[in-house]
């Protein structure tokens, strides 16, 4: 998978080779291109924005330079997205359906945004990564890159990592524990200890559906629930029911 960046603050995606990127990079399962969009400007003060027509606060980002970068970069099937907070929300499936493409470009806006007519003429995706307002889409960007990254096959340490989060299968991953068996008084769940695979596995998919109905309800109304998934279920409520008597 290919990855163009296009912003005028190149330096704020160097983070970008940290951590799970930067191993993809190394792997040769991911191509990085971070490009400074000033490049794609003539003028002397290598302008890239000017005030808004009608009138306004801030300042919008011009057509020009990003036109002639995506004349460039925009090719062999590419897709161009676009972080903004008016696009469609980001969501598990739709980092999956990314994770399927070889090429991206991502156009990083500042200010108020982008001149609407590279978005009409150029962009396939508008993104927005939350209900909230950020200074500029280069974290959107880094967003959008972490989540597709973990999926693209051979990223992840472990296959299974990714099967097992949240969303995956539409509900919440369940509680994870580690050394020591016991910390300031608290113990693992004794169920983790027994090697029972079986009952580990009816476990943690019990947890996951009960976390899902407390703190997420709105999800499992779109699942069709497995008859054991049901009863699971079942069990946590009851569980928690007799817990609050
Ligand atoms: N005037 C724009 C609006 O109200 O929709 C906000 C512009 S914002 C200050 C500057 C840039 O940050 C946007 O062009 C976009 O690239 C990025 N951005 C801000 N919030 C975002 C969000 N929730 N999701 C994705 N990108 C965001």
């Amino acid at each position: 998978m290919r990855l163009d960046y296009l912003t005028i603050f190149p330096d704020y995606l160097d983070a970008l080779r940290l951590s799970l990127p930067g191993k993809a990079v190394e792997k040769g399962l991911l191509e990085l291109h971070v490009h400074d969009l000033r490049s794609w400007t003539h003028d002397r003060h290598r302008t890239v924005d000017d005030t808004p027509y009608g009138g306004g606060a801030g300042m919008v980002l011009k057509p020009e330079p990003f036109g002639e970068a995506l004349d460039e970069l925009a090719v062999d099937g590419a897709t161009v997205v676009v972080p903004t907070p008016a696009g469609r929300p980001f969501t598990q499936p739709l980092a999956r359906e990314l994770a399927t493409r070889e090429r991206l470009v991502f156009l990083c806006g500042r200010y108020e945004g982008i001149d609407e007519r590279i978005i009409d003429r150029c962009v396939d995706e508008e993104i927005s990564i939350g209900d909230y307002v950020l200074s500029g889409g280069e974290l959107g960007a880094m967003v959008l890159l972490d989540a597709v990254t973990r999926l693209i096959p051979g990223v992840l340490g472990h296959a299974d990592s990714a099967v097992e989060d949240s969303f995956s299968a539409g509900w919440l991953d369940c509680p994870h524990y580690t050394r020591p068996e016991e910390f300031d008084g608290q113990r693992v769940p004794e169920v983790l200890l027994s090697g029972n695979h079986e009952r580990i596995r009816r476990w943690r998919l019990k947890q996951s559906l009960g976390r899902t109905w407390q703190r997420r309800p709105e999800l499992l109304e779109d699942l069709e629930l497995s008859k054991e998934q049901q009863q699971l279920l079942a069990e946590y409520i009851r569980e928690q029911e007799t817990d609050n008597h």
